[in-house]
């Protein structure tokens, strides 16, 4: 129903001799939906999705390693199902042996 009319107006404007509006309306709609799907992921980053739970595995480590660099961090406490970042690359979730070795 919008498209329609939006289509009828345009063709009103192109009878009347706007070409030049029409085509600057629709680069400006153009530049608008590109700019919004570029900047989308920015909007829908997932936060926390409640409080921070003690991550408890017997016998195993939570690790979040980096696939491009190798570092590794331990997750203790998760707020977020979002797996943080490193090398601008999303780390990757392991469960990972506890060492013999205590962790203190
Ligand atoms: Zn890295």
């Amino acid at each position: 129903m919008l498209a329609l009319a939006l289509l009828i107006a345009v063709a009103a404007l192109w009878a009347l001799g706007k070409g030049d509006v029409v085509v600057a309306l629709v680069l400006g709609a153009l530049v608008l939906l590109t700019g919004r799907t570029v900047f989308r992921s920015y909007s829908v980053t997932k936060g926390p999705t409640g409080p921070a739970v003690d991550v408890e595995e017997q016998g195993k480590l939570l690790v979040y390693a980096c696939e491009v660099c190798g570092e590794q961090l331990v997750l203790l406490r998760r707020g977020t199902d979002a797996p943080p970042r490193h090398c601008s690359e999303k780390m990757v979730l392991r469960h990972v042996d506890v060492p013999d070795r205590e962790l203190n």
